[in-house]
């Protein structure tokens, strides 16, 4: 049978490295790189751009149902085609109910099947209250179990004191399951208890670096007590100092990773001080000499993975902080930005590799949630899964450009060079030509290879 597609004359970036390499796509998977090619039933012309592995966002709040008012699986799946993201992992808040039962999990999946336009792995949540539910949902194949140390900002999903998040870590180490956690210490934010004024700078002086710290050093006593068989997933570390603790907690076998988000290594405080709530988010954005220190981390290979935590809200949650930030939601929408801000401030700032991009983004959070190798690698057998990329295009990110439905995000008017050109799920091209072309329901629930 020829193939559907083949995909002629682009620069594909390997696990073994980038080459100028056609792909052949026949049943939604790749049959065939290199010169074995044939001609197929259609043909992509993918001169002077780059094809990397379509992105696997690990970290993604699309809060439906619920609130699907705050984004919705239809409106964060059209930015995910945009933004070159072909598989999202979605977290359990603040969808409500949140999906700390098999009953929410149901029903979540039961929406998202109907609405999204990317493959999609959905998260458990892991509360005080559902300890005994673990099981259940991962047997409905979770790709994981969200904790917050901190309170979440929701009163439907509650933080996890040390003890019980030391009970879940038990628990899930038993099922062969990871704890994604948000590492801010509840304690030392109570200790801290900044005075708060109502410009944006107020909101990172009391949710200060030390914060993330000793989240993540409390969470390694949490995993002692576990046992040797517990894994955690630290989210959204935010400074070079917090990605010391899990790299050092490695090299004494810790099973513990971590990932960092575009909005740490693209913006500092100034930025925050300018754009205000759009940029608001937990932990904070930090100052210039903290987020090179990050870059410094990510470009020696010591950060596991980069997710976007697109977190958006109603444009009316954000505009109430214009003269408190205290009064605005936190979140960013950002699962446009992963890509351009690698390539811009990654590739060509800084001299991140397209191989590395590849690896952060799409290969090491799809082998960490046990979806490789049918997701996050282009090699023969594994989902026709694109970012079709042209690394030297120069444009600014317009509200045209901008599909979260609340229309904020602090990368409006920002420059990029490095552009998502096509993205293709399965062989399908979801975006290209500036459009969104993927198709309410086009996606497929994809689950952890240990829950198959
Ligand atoms: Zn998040």
């Amino acid at each position: 049978m020829p193939p559907e597609l083949v995909i002629r004359g682009g620069t594909v970036v390997l696990p073994t490295g980038q080459r100028p390499a056609d792909i052949a796509v026949t049943n939604g998977t790749i049959s065939a790189i290199g010169s074995e090619v044939r001609d197929g039933a259609a043909t992509l012309d993918a001169k002077g751009l780059v094809i990397l592995p379509g992105v696997v966002d690990a970290h993604v709040h699309f809060n439906e149902p619920g609130r699907a008012d705050w984004e919705g699986w239809e409106a964060g799946t059209r930015g995910a085609a945009a933004g070159g993201v072909t598989t999202v992992l979605e977290m359990p808040l603040n969808a409500h109910p949140p999906t700390t039962t098999p009953e929410a999990f149901d029903a979540k999946l039961a929406v998202a099947s109907r609405k999204s336009l990317v493959d999609f792995g959905l998260w458990g949540g892991l509360v005080p209250e559902n300890l005994q539910q673990l099981e259940h949902l991962n047997q409905r194949g979770v790709v994981g179990f969200k904790a917050f140390m901190s309170h979440s900002g929701i009163d439907d999903f509650a933080r996890v004191p040390d003890g019980i998040l030391a009970i879940g870590l038990k628990t899930t180490a038993r099922l062969n399951a990871i704890v994604g956690v948000h590492a801010e210490s509840q304690e030392l934010l109570d200790r801290l208890n900044a005075e708060r004024s109502p410009e944006p700078l107020s909101w990172c002086r009391a949710r200060p670096p030390a914060v993330e710290v000793e989240a993540i050093r409390r969470l390694l006593v949490a995993m002692r007590g576990a046992g040797t068989a517990a894994r955690a997933h630290v989210v959204h570390v935010s400074t070079a100092a917090g990605l010391r603790e899990v790299n050092e907690a490695r090299r004494r076998g810790v099973s513990i990773t971590a990932e960092t988000c575009p909005h740490y290594l693209a913006f500092t405080e100034e930025d925050f001080a300018r754009i205000g709530p759009p940029l608001k988010c937990a932990p904070p954005i930090r100052d210039a000499e903290t987020r090179e220190a990050l870059w410094e981390e990510v470009l020696a290979g010591r950060v596991d993975l980069i997710a976007s935590d697109h977190s958006p809200c109603p444009a009316a949650d954000k505009h109430k902080g214009e003269h408190d930030i205290w009064q605005a939601w936190g979140g960013v929408a950002g699962i446009q930005a992963t890509l351009p801000v690698l390539l811009s401030d990654g590739l060509h700032a800084r001299g991140l590799s397209l191989e590395r991009i590849a690896h952060l983004t799409a290969t090491a959070p799809a082998q960490l949630f046990g979806l490789y190798p049918r997701k996050g690698a282009i090699t023969i057998g594994a989902d026709a899964d694109f970012a079709i990329v042209d690394p030297q295009q120069r444009w600014t990110f317009g509200s045209k450009d901008l599909q979260t439905r609340s229309g904020v995000s602090p990368y409006l008017d920002r420059q990029f060079t490095g552009k998502v050109v096509r993205t293709m799920v399965r062989g399908v091209t979801v975006f290209g030509d500036g459009e969104v072309r993927g198709e309410p329901g086009g996606g497929q629930f994809v689950k952890p290879n240990h829950a198959n």
